[in-house]
């Protein structure tokens, strides 16, 4: 069995000059002011900052337009709340091989282990706290042992080497009769949902199948200084024009025209799109013309996860000393020591709770999810804790007018969309950002070789028209 890690859990079971015609003013609309950039970067995230930097260095000139007063986007580390920094979005380095490290070695930033043990991880089920070893022999769990090779990899990759249709996970283990008791069901559903912002039945077998992670190792660690630190670091030098929503681009194939919600325009030959997918999805910015048929189709046939965050600081620590997480078959979820191995760690709990069960918690706001979260704790360390609770943040990403989203996944029938959404239009619309990574989703390495990926496409079209 191997421990809680979010594979183990499958384990686990210039245009102006030239954009003449095509990107006339809009009706009504004087230009306030006229720039022109090689490259226009929409987001200053993981993906938007990678793909920046990586323009820059090759001597483009590059402008990243950023709707928030901050760089980051879904990594987001609050320093106030405690003596040690919290989370408030992405969390853990998912990996000890991944691209994320090469600027963490450039930065000279320090780690710290994150669930490197299982005996520190714990469930609660049955109405009992178990540690891991005894939890582990659960019914049921063995079959969902999902590491590479393990049963229910190998079933769902014969499904797919026969050809037979995508089906939900769900369904999946309906047609190979796994059955799972419903404590067990609501573990794995918990699981999947932090890990992917879905739940068993909203997840492809081959969308599981496609995001591998292969390669990127099974050790998870936190930064340090935090994870925002890592992006401010990656900001330095960048040009960013901050608290600056784009809310129109005009394209065609000789440029792109940016409108922000002032009215300011910008050009550029072309651009890196960075929208969080529910933005996309939801139109939150126009494009004109239109996004192309086969675009629209993968944005919209890809799915946009959900998760909260509910830190609760306390008086005092009350769960036993060797505990750092605990994946529970309530609904909040799954509970983890925001400031574990870390030598000022303050008394600080965060449920991280995925898919359905954070429209529940988001349903409940702010105090209603305390609430909800102060009773699921004292029913599982059997102690009175209201009195004790000191500080609460509650982070919901689905509320967030920037993101509405917390990471993407691939439903029935999606596989493959991830690729197209990839896919640059034109040769000036490149597209980056989490979703658009074939393989690693859903997480900041992800997102950030998938800047460099939309920066190396623009610097290969450079070089083939000085080529011809
Ligand atoms: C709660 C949570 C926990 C997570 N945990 C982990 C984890 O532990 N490890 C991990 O690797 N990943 C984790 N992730 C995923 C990770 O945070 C994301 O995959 C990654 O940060 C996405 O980067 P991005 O650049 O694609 O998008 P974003 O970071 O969302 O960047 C997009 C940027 O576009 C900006 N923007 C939006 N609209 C406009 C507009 N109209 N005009 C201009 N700018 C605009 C946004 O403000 C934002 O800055 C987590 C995410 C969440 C929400």
């Amino acid at each position: 069995m191997q421990p809680l890690t979010r594979r183990s859990l499958l384990a686990l079971f210039a245009v102006m000059p030239v954009i003449g015609k095509a990107c006339q003013p809009l009706p009504g609309q004087t230009l306030p002011e006229q720039t022109h950039y090689d490259t226009i970067v929409i987001g200053a995230g993981a993906a938007g900052l990678a793909a920046a930097q990586t323009l820059q260095d090759a001597n483009r000139s590059v402008l990243l337009l950023e709707a928030r007063d901050r760089v980051g986007g879904r990594v987001h580390t609050d320093y106030d709340f405690a003596p040690h920094p919290v989370e408030l979005g992405a969390e853990f380095l998912h990996g000890e091989n991944i691209a994320t490290w090469d600027w963490v070695r450039r930065y000279r930033l320090a780690t710290l282990a994150a669930f490197d043990h299982y005996r520190h991880q714990f469930v609660y089920a049955h109405q009992a706290l178990l540690p891991f070893r005894q939890w582990s022999t659960m019914p049921g769990l063995e079959a969902l042992d999902l590491m590479d090779g393990s049963p229910i990899d190998a079933l769902i990759a014969s499904w797919i080497d026969e050809g037979k249709p995508d089906v939900s996970l769900a369904q999946f283990l309906a047609r190979q009769q796994i059955e799972l008791s419903p404590d067990t069901r609501r573990l794995v559903d918990h699981f999947l949902s932090g890990s992917y912002g879905a739940n068993l039945d909203q997840l492809g077998v081959y969308g599981l199948a496609e995001s591998t992670y292969a390669g990127d190792g099974d050790r998870y660690f936190r930064l340090r200084p935090g994870y925002s630190h890592l992006l401010a670091k990656l900001a330095v030098g960048l040009n960013i024009q901050y608290a600056t929503p784009v809310v129109r681009i005009g394209w065609s194939p000789s440029g792109v025209q940016i409108q922000t919600d002032t009215a300011q325009i910008y050009t550029a030959q072309q651009i890196v799109i960075t929208l969080p997918l529910a933005l996309l999805q939801a139109n939150a910015v126009e494009f004109t013309p239109p996004l192309p048929a086969s675009k629209l189709n993968a944005i919209q046939g890809l799915g946009a996860g959900h998760i909260t965050k509910l830190i609760l600081k306390f008086d005092q620590p009350f769960w036993p000393r060797a505990l750092e997480s605990c994946l529970t078959t309530q609904d909040t979820q799954f509970w983890w020591r925001s400031g574990w191995q870390r030598h000022n760690e303050a008394p600080v709990l965060t449920a991280f709770t995925g898919a359905t069960g954070a429209d529940t918690l988001g349903a409940l706001g702010r105090e209603g999810s305390i609430r909800a979260g102060l009773q699921q704790l004292e029913q599982i360390f059997e102690q009175p804790l209201a009195e004790r609770l000191t500080d609460a943040l509650f982070v919901d990403w689905q509320a967030d007018p920037y993101a509405r989203m917390a990471y993407s996944y691939v439903p029935v029938n999606g596989m493959g969309l991830r690729s197209q959404l990839a896919q640059p239009v034109e040769q000036v619309l490149f597209f980056a950002g989490e979703a658009t990574h074939p393989t690693r989703t859903a997480t900041v390495h992800g997102a950030l070789e998938s800047g460099l990926r939309a920066a190396r496409e623009i610097l290969s079209r450079h070089r083939h028209r000085s080529a011809s």
